[in-house]
């Protein structure tokens, strides 16, 4: 955090030392608008010092006293009008971007995000860059590695002077036919340890005055060198679709509606190609999960160098150099999670957004934003494309095409004309399950499946969507469930290691031996956790090897991509874990998925519960039969009539979306797509208090209705969310809902200003 603590008062730079030294030497002071990052709406006026004049330009970052402190700042207008005379300015201390960090362009952008989600400038703007360049120690980001080069400085182009000048030095024209032939410079290392020349005919080259070494930037890139093959032949499907989208108006989006399999990567990749070969550059968003090795494989298969990796697992250096590398133009190709929608990509032509129905788009802090949405709006800011993909889009999307606001492509097939597996819907109200389940759901049926791809030496997924051992200890006396002291939620059992842990905040206390309310001895685990099922799995298949992955696996940096290696490769048979299994994987030998209790998910109290189990379900099961021995998908539930089961049953998300969108219209409550959502949170450590700002709040909403905007909210709440209870402090919402966009805005943003200690969530992927 570079700026002070949210709201903290009084915050007014100047007025501690009076500094107008320049202004007396004749030439007229001049004033800069900084908008600190801090959320607080408004901006601050500085004196721009002459000699940092030419750098002090909008988008650039300054180094700023604040009080006793210095900032980061960014720069929102020069030339701006004195402060009020009484009040003197302080001076800029430092400006370290010889080009402004923020371009226009995404500078237009930040001030939309602002006033889209209701979230202070200094706050949006500061979600632009990454954290390193927010640094006061070290404005000008991690310092660059740099590396030697010999660089020729002299042609020799005759056969003659080339005969004169290496005369008695034959390894000298050696090295310097070499560097010729290899395009005049080259790393030191590559010369000597690649080519095999010698230290002393490099020098040689220099002391003769043909050549000269220089330090330049080299780009830590922890992919670079990595083998990327280059791309297959597309199909006639997936060359339709390109020349479909290159046929559609730039101002379109595209959203590409492509079964599991179908290809969609390779797609995007041939629509970049062509942005890239007209001289543009790209943004490829893929969610967190999915950002592997692999991934970039493909990317850099074909585009090679050009690509720069932006990556939460990377370092400060890494991403930095990144950043900087696409900033500069030297990479035209930025592939990343969610905030690589914001790189600084240089003429930008298109923006793909995979897995676009992906709640990881969303943003958890100040700015709430959803990456997709961004992308719309960044795309429309820059005259770039905008490509959505998804095996199944979210209603949102959908809503768009069917109301041709977006041009929809098929891709209908899978690659090889292999048919999306068939899937079974056992009903674990009824099915046999197998002696000595001791209560997990595990049937017959499943059981033989994975048996028979074991004995043909296949690979098997198990999904569970729940991490942990059991769900919750329960006292068989009392019926007594041990609950975080901090969040309203049972407290998950943990066995490796052993533990309670709450899900919510990390609170963590030993497992009781005895019930805390009544001393009942024995202790009963209620609900299956991935941890449980890998212990069961493990004694049910004892000659499988099995891994698991779920968050508690994959802590560490490229963890999950170990794990994932492994299954490539052949060393593991049973694959189990949480959604982090369910997306993006291509393992051919996958013959069996099956989804354990598919109900996990699916009465949470969200509109979006019945979506969200739609989606796990059909993607989860589109990790079988990639291969040509085919598969088979095994979905346990006690819902098999619920429209999400069925429809993930047969792959149609035509067949989910008109079951499911009715339920969002009346005389249903509306929701999302039909209407614009909002959310407001209010907490605090005391619940009396919480309601009252809760009320407060919901007061105000009602008032803005009526007097200012005729009624075109609808306002839910005030009501204490379904977590109550949050890291110690009581929640409660309320929900705005509106056909028109701009109702939603305007309290927003008053709220977003105003409002202190309630959260402002604009489309919030999370009623919890
Ligand atoms: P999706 O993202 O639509 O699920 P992918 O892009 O992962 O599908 O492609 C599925 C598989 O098909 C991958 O193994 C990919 O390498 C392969 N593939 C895609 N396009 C082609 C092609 N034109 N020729 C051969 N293999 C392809
Ligand atoms: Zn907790």
């Amino acid at each position: 955090m570079t700026g002070p603590a949210p709201g903290t008062p009084g915050l007014r730079p100047g007025s501690e030392r009076p500094l107008t030294p320049r202004a007396s030497a004749g030439v007229a002071a001049r004033y800069a608008e900084i908008i600190l990052p801090i959320p607080v709406p408004r901006t601050y006026t500085y004196l721009i010092p002459p000699e940092l004049g030419s750098r002090v330009v909008p988008g650039a970052r300054v180094v700023v006293p604040v009080q006793r402190r210095q900032v980061v700042g960014v720069v929102a207008a020069v030339d701006a009008a004195p402060p009020v005379p009484t009040v003197a300015a302080k001076a800029i201390l430092a400006a370290p971007d010889a080009e402004p960090a923020i371009t226009s362009s995404l500078f237009a952008l930040g001030v939309w995000l602002s006033r889209y989600y209701g979230t202070p400038l200094g706050l949006a703007l500061r979600a632009l860059l990454p954290g390193a360049l927010w640094s006061v120690r070290r404005p000008a980001g991690p310092a660059e590695q740099v590396e030697r080069v010999l660089a020729l400085t002299a042609a020799l182009p005759s056969l003659l002077e080339r005969e004169r000048a290496f005369k008695r030095a034959p390894k000298r024209r050696v090295a310097y036919e070499a560097l010729e032939a290899i395009g005049g410079s080259a790393p030191i290392p590559h010369l000597i340890a690649r080519l095999g020349l010698s230290p002393a005919a490099l020098d040689g080259l220099v002391a003769q005055g043909l050549a000269r070494y220089t330090d330049v930037p080299r780009a830590r890139d922890p992919f670079a060198g990595m083998s990327s093959p280059p791309p297959p032949d597309l199909t006639a499907d997936q060359r339709r679709v390109v020349a479909g989208i290159l046929a559609t108006p730039p101002e379109t989006p595209v959203l590409i509606q492509g079964v599991t399999g179908s290809g969609k990567t390779l797609v995007y990749l041939d629509v970049l190609r062509s942005v890239v070969a007209s001289g543009n550059g790209a943004i490829l968003l893929v969610p967190e999960i999915a950002l592997t090795p692999q991934t970039v494989a493909r990317v850099r298969g074909v585009f090679g160098d050009q690509v720069a990796v932006l990556h939460s697992g990377l370092s400060d250096g890494e991403r930095a150099d990144a950043w900087r590398a696409l900033r500069r133009g030297e990479r035209r190709v930025a592939v990343g999670p969610r905030s690589a929608v914001f790189a600084p990509v240089e003429r930008l032509g298109a923006i793909v957004v995979d897995e676009e129905h992906e709640s990881s788009y969303k943003q958890g802090t100040a700015p709430r934003y959803h990456a997709r949405d961004v992308a719309f709006e960044r795309a429309r800011l820059e005259g770039a494309r905008l490509i959505l993909g998804s095996a199944t889009p979210s209603l949102e999307t959908l809503h768009l095409a069917a109301g041709g606001k977006v041009a929809r492509f098929e891709l209908p097939d899978r690659i090889g004309a292999r048919p999306l597996p068939p899937v079974e819907v056992i009903d674990l109200r009824s099915a046999e399950r197998v002696p000595d389940a001791h209560g997990v759901p595990w049937t017959v049926a499943l059981d033989e499946a994975v048996r028979g791809a074991l004995g043909r030496r296949e690979q098997v997924i198990l999904l569970l969507n729940r991490r942990g051992f059991a769900t919750y200890l329960q006292c068989p006396a009392c019926g007594d469930v041990p609950t975080c002291p901090r969040c309203a939620i049972a407290l998950t059992v943990h066995q490796t290691p052993a533990a309670l842990r709450c899900h919510y905040c990390g609170h963590e206390e030993p497992v009781p031996t005895v019930c805390r309310v009544c001393g009942k001895e024995t202790q009963r685990m209620r609900g299956l956790g991935t941890q449980q099922l890998e212990h069961f799995v493990g004694l049910r298949f004892p000659e499988a090897r099995i891994a698991r992955m779920d968050l508690d696996t994959t802590s560490t940096k490229w963890a999950h991509h170990r794990v994932l290696e492994r299954m490539a490769q052949g060393k593991i048979d049973i694959l189990l874990g949480t959604q982090m299994i369910a997306k993006g994987l291509d393992f051919p030998n996958v013959t069996v998925v099956g989804v354990v209790d598919a109900d996990t998910g699916l009465h949470l109290p969200d509109f979006r519960a019945a979506e969200r189990t739609f989606q796990l379900v059909a993607q989860v099961a589109g990790r079988a039969g990639r291969g040509p021995k085919g598969g088979r998908v095994y979905v346990q539930t006690r819902a098999p009539d619920h429209h999400a089961i069925r429809a993930a049953a047969v792959h149609s998300v035509a067949q989910f979306a008109a079951a499911e969108l009715p339920l969002r219209a009346p005389p249903n409550p509306t929701y999302p797509p039909h209407v614009g959502l909002a959310r407001f949170v209010a907490s605090h450590e005391d619940a009396g208090r919480v309601q009252q700002a809760a009320e407060r709040v919901a007061g105000w909403l009602v008032r803005a209705n009526t007097e200012r905007l005729s009624g075109a909210l609808s306002v839910l709440g005030p009501a204490p969310c379904p977590i109550e209870r949050l890291k110690g402090r009581w929640r409660w919402h309320m929900l705005v809902k509106a056909a028109e966009p701009r109702a939603i805005g305007r309290v927003v943003r008053a709220l977003g200003a105003r409002a202190r200690g309630v959260v402002v969530d604009r489309d919030p992927v999370s009623l919890l």
